[in-house]
């Protein structure tokens, strides 16, 4: 299919890119790698008047440690963050998920900062960003601010992301001594979209056991979410075969799936379940080497 027309801006500043979406708050959308949007344009599914294209825009790619947490630029590539030195070492799981984005040609053109502005419910990273407790630095027309991971995925498609804000970079927390972190997905066999995937995030006592757990779950639902409950019940237990079955039945009771042509309510419930239960004993094997 062939979209609508638009017209093209390509702003060389992230003020230009604010002030022209503050002109046209219901007609611009901002596009980087384009690889989520413009295949809604296509299927005219998102008929902007106008496209904003922010991928050359100075300062909004590139990874940096800072303080604990690595910073990613917006713009930063999936493939930047599967291959960057930097994650592999610190936060592993991270770069392991963005391995899992796709093919090389979505990997090589979409962003970080596009994937979590456009917060389809079957995307990889809002799995791990939950699980990780990252948060998100915006710009638009009245200044910068935080989202906390927790905060950004609304609904189905939708963030709590102003029209004329900019996400500029992600913050990720790396995880102290003793903690390890896993992502594991079904794929869809085609376009590896998750039908499901849990992110897990262990951090054990020196005692072996179970400090804190956190689970981030996207494709089950309409949007990503923790599993408060399940988090909540392995804090302080030993992380044996029993209290993971328990934390995967507690995951699967927290959601809220989603059936369709790829799978039912009642499977989605299953493979968060099942793949709970793989994120989180991977995540404390990690813990304990
Ligand atoms: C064939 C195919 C397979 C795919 N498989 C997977 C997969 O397995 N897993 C997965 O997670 N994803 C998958 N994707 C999606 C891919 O990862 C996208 O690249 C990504 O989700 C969006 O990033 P983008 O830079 O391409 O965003 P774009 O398409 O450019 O933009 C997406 C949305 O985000 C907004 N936006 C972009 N950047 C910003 C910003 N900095 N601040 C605010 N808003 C912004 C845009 O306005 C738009 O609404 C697949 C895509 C295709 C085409």
């Amino acid at each position: 299919m062939i979209p609508s027309a638009f017209e093209y801006f390509a702003p060389t500043t992230l003020a230009e890119a604010t002030s022209f979406l503050v002109a046209h708050p219901d007609d611009a959308k901002l596009v980087a790698g384009g690889h989520s949007l413009i295949p809604l344009m296509k299927l005219r599914l998102a008929a902007p008047t106008y496209l904003v294209d922010i991928s050359r825009l100075p300062g909004l790619s590139g990874i940096r440690e800072v303080n604990g947490a690595l910073e990613i630029g917006a713009l930063t590539t999936h493939y930047q963050v599967e291959s960057s030195a930097v994650v592999r070492e610190r936060l592993p799981v991270l770069a392991e998920t963005a391995a899992l984005i796709g093919d090389v040609q979505v990997r090589n053109r979409g962003t970080i900062g596009g994937s979590l502005a456009h917060a389809d419910p079957a995307a990889d990273y809002p799995a791990p960003i939950l699980a990780l407790d990252a948060e998100v630095s915006v710009t638009g027309s009245k200044g910068q601010r935080t989202i906390k991971a927790t905060d950004l995925f609304v609904d189905l498609l939708t963030t709590s992301l102003k029209a004329d804000e900019v996400i500029t970079h992600v913050r990720v927390p790396i995880p102290g001594a003793r903690s390890g972190a896993s992502y594991q997905k079904f794929p869809h066999p085609a376009s590896r979209y998750a039908i499901v995937g849990v992110a897990a995030v262990v951090r054990l006592n020196a005692d072996g056991s179970c400090a804190s757990a956190a689970i981030g779950i996207t494709g089950a639902g309409s949007k990503a979410q923790r599993a408060p409950s399940a988090e909540a019940g392995l804090a302080g237990s030993k992380l044996d075969d029993a209290a993971l079955i328990k934390a995967g039945a507690a995951a699967a009771e927290a959601i809220d799936p989603v059936g369709d042509i790829h799978a039912s309510a009642e499977y989605r419930r299953h493979l968060v379940r099942e793949f709970t239960v793989r994120a989180l004993r991977e995540a404390a094997a990690r813990a304990g080497k």
